[in-house]
């Protein structure tokens, strides 16, 4: 959530909390060298329980609710109930869930897709190696961009607004993107330099040691790939 609350603290209850970003837990079949994800626990909270706290986050004026983790749908069968009660149930406007794409399937988009609105998926780079050395990628399998396709199709064949997240640095800032975005056509493509990224997460002190390796100048980057560099919605 980007603004703490304590519900039963009257010096915050004004706070409204009308987008709420929730990560159910940090696990991750991938090895993303920037991410600050760290599982340090395995933990997740009982169906029932993460329940009652969306409730409770609905009744204190929560719109829409962003799901992503680690990787969210490491927990399908959560992830897709937690979606539908947040839809049914709680009547929430937006429901939207960020993932790196490699375990979403079609069985889950025909059970869960309806009462979900966005799904997100995490993309730097269309070539292969690339990908490696950013680090997407289970098990030294390159399917990442196919995967990405992939699911981009299945969203678009159920009306599920498909969005893409990219993160540039060293690995990736002289690729041109704009053919695959073309074609996958997503709906906003959010486009972030490590760097900002780096910074954003340091007063929380989770960034991985490795991260700062992958960053490169920003500056750079919008001079040589400005058509790269925007954000379309
Ligand atoms: S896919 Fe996301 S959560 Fe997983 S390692 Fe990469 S950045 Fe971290």
């Amino acid at each position: 959530m980007t603004v703490p609350i304590e519900l039963d603290d009257p010096s915050t209850a004004r706070i409204v909390p009308i987008s709420v970003n929730y990560f159910p837990h940090r696990k991750c079949n991938y090895g993303c060298g920037f991410c600050f994800h760290t599982a340090k626990t395995s933990h997740i909270e009982p169906l029932d329980n993460a329940k009652r706290g969306l409730r409770m986050l609905a009744e204190a004026g929560m719109k829409k609710l962003n799901i992503s983790g680690g990787e969210p749908f490491l927990e399908a069968a959560f992830l897709g109930e937690i979606i539908k009660f947040s839809k049914v149930k709680l009547g929430l406007e937006s429901t939207g869930v960020i993932c790196n794409g490699s375990l979403v399937t079609e069985k889950w988009l025909d059970k869960y897709g309806q009462y979900l609105d966005i799904l997100g998926v995490s993309c730097d780079s269309f070539d292969i190696e690339t990908n490696f050395k950013i680090g997407r990628s289970q098990n030294g399998k390159g399917v990442h961009t196919k995967k990405v396709f992939q699911v981009a199709n299945w969203c678009q064949d159920r009306g599920i607004m498909f969005k893409l997240n990219s993160v540039i640095g060293q690995y990736n800032w002289e690729e041109d993107m704009n053919y695959g975005i073309d074609e996958i056509a997503p709906f906003r493509w959010k486009v972030r330099h490590l760097k900002s990224v780096i910074h954003r997460i340091a007063k929380g002190s989770q960034t991985h040691p490795r991260c700062s390796k992958f960053s490169c100048s920003m500056a750079k980057t919008l001079d040589r790939r400005p058509s790269a560099m925007h954000e379309r919605w």
